[in-house]
């Protein structure tokens, strides 16, 4: 069974969230089952492409607005990431730095679709099932099985994964003079609300709809920014599949970012030296509780929140919080301007940066998720591996993945996005702090579950394995 993933964010090629980890991991853990994956990416010009090496594997043109743009598709050679790997360069367009930011992101993402189903009607290795994710690659249901170039492959099925349906990828009809020839009796499938829109275009073509937990897919149908309808409308071909992590990539054991490894016997040592670095690092208070966030500085992540949070519990307790993030300008800010005010208990590194976030995971005592919308999240995966105790709403992903010590329990959970609630559940967790036995306990039990891809890798395999039969029978 060929699967061959479409994605604009791969692990350790371009990260900038959880979809890079995904998308990084799961076609791994396929290669362990009886499917061969392979992803197809966008190249990057960043500092880990420099140092690789690349094989020509395929050159061809798509033709955008009538203006033809040649492509090749070079295949990584330097290093085995575990399948795979594909980068669509198109000099100019498909060469950028960075993986958002751009002002003609439209037209980027349109080129990477058309050259992955340009692709698709040139290669002999052609995929049983095409698995997208997110909005930048909705397009290629609908192109696919209705735009005349690739009438030859119409017939692959294609699975939709949903990571973050906030963000749908809407664009104007003067867009459509980008995309190839199709049937327009069918132009409404690209619709919705009078705009193009990339995400409802793929929940609609794709033959299978998954999202990252099972709680989320629930939650869609009443909150999926303007999709609610569609979402219900859809629900039989959509399901709930919880993402994993990489065990390998994120094992304390053997982690070489992090400054000292640690297994569950030796967990409260290792951690130890791993806070010793932080809080000399950040001019904080090694003997007192760490609490930590690490994410994107979003609503989604309820990050605005964290200003007042600081200000409130560190005003009332004798505790240490530390931020890794960045986003919105407004919430940098503020968190920027809390730094002298709380000199010696709060500290903030406003940016993105992968090694810090692993010491983070390894010396923080708890960390923070008080998110409004999480599709999975992976923070509080990879804080159980490390015995780091997470601190939740009980939301989406979250919810599915962490149970309350008052529950019988390893983790601290509540309900609302408030100032209130989570300043309530850090005091729970001082609590617990001050019990160090118990503490420990709980670190070394959630460093002994498992949260990685063995069973979700198998649930996407019956997915896989539904459609072909269905295509082959029909
Ligand atoms: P999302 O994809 O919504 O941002 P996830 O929890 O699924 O959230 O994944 C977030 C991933 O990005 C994790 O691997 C987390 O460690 C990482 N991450 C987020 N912000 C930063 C940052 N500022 N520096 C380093 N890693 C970060």
């Amino acid at each position: 069974m060929k699967i061959l993933h479409t994605s604009i964010e791969c692990y350790p090629i371009a990260k900038v969230g959880g979809l890079a980890d995904v998308v990084g991991s799961l076609p791994k853990y396929q290669n362990s089952i009886e499917v061969e994956a392979s992803v197809i990416l966008p190249f990057y010009d960043n500092a880990y492409t420099k140092q690789q090496q690349f094989k020509d594997l395929y050159t061809g043109s798509i033709l955008m607005n009538d203006v033809e743009y040649p492509y090749t598709i070079r295949e990584l050679i330097s290093v085995n990431i575990g399948f795979p790997l594909y980068l669509v360069y198109i000099e100019g367009l498909l060469d950028r730095a960075n993986v958002y930011g751009y002002e003609d992101d439209v037209k980027q993402y349109i080129a990477f679709q058309l050259v992955v189903l340009d692709w698709n009607i040139h290669t002999t290795e052609v995929p049983d099932v095409i698995h997208c994710h997110d909005y930048h690659t909705g397009l290629i249901p609908f192109l696919l099985q209705h735009a005349t170039p690739y009438e030859s492959i119409a017939t692959i099925p294609t699975v939709l994964t949903i990571h973050n349906a906030q963000y749908q990828g809407w664009m104007s009809y003067d867009y459509l003079k980008y995309l190839p020839s199709f049937n327009h009796d069918v132009i409404g499938l690209l619709d919705w609300d009078h705009q193009i829109n990339p995400l409802a275009a793929a929940i609609k073509c794709a033959d299978r709809v998954t999202t990252v937990s099972p709680s989320y897919m629930k939650e869609l149908q009443r909150n999926a920014n303007g999709l609610e309808s569609l979402l219900s409308h859809e629900q039989a071909k959509c399901v709930g599949i919880l993402n994993g992590i990489d065990k390998e990539t994120w094992n304390p054991n053997t982690d070489p970012m992090m400054v000292k490894n640690y297994t569950v016997r030796t967990v409260t040592s290792g951690r130890k030296e791993n806070k010793k670095w932080l809080c000399n690092h950040f001019n904080l208070d090694v003997e007192k509780p760490l609490f930590g966030f690490i994410g994107r500085l979003v609503g989604e992540k309820g990050a605005e929140l964290l200003p007042e949070i600081i200000e409130s519990a560190i005003e009332k307790l004798a505790i240490n919080i530390l931020i890794l993030g960045s986003g919105n300008t407004d919430t940098e800010q503020r968190l920027e301007g809390l730094k002298e005010r709380y000199k010696g208990s709060y500290n903030a590194h406003i940016g993105y940066d992968e090694k810090l976030s692993h010491i983070l995971y390894s010396g923080v005592d708890f960390l923070l998720m008080p998110s409004r919308v999480e599709p999975c999240g992976l923070n509080q995966m990879y804080a159980l591996r490390y015995g780091l105790i997470p601190i939740v709403r009980r939301i989406g992903g979250l919810k599915d993945t962490i149970i309350d010590i008052g529950d019988d329990g390893f983790g601290i959970c509540h309900d609302q996005v408030s100032v209130y609630d989570v300043v309530h559940s850090i005091e729970r967790g001082l609590t617990l702090y001050t019990n160090q036995k118990e503490f420990k306990r709980i670190q070394q039990y959630i460093m002994s579950l498992d949260y990685s891809w063995e069973k979700s890798a198998q649930q996407y395999l019956n997915e896989y394995e539904s459609l072909t039969q269905t295509h082959t029978n029909g």
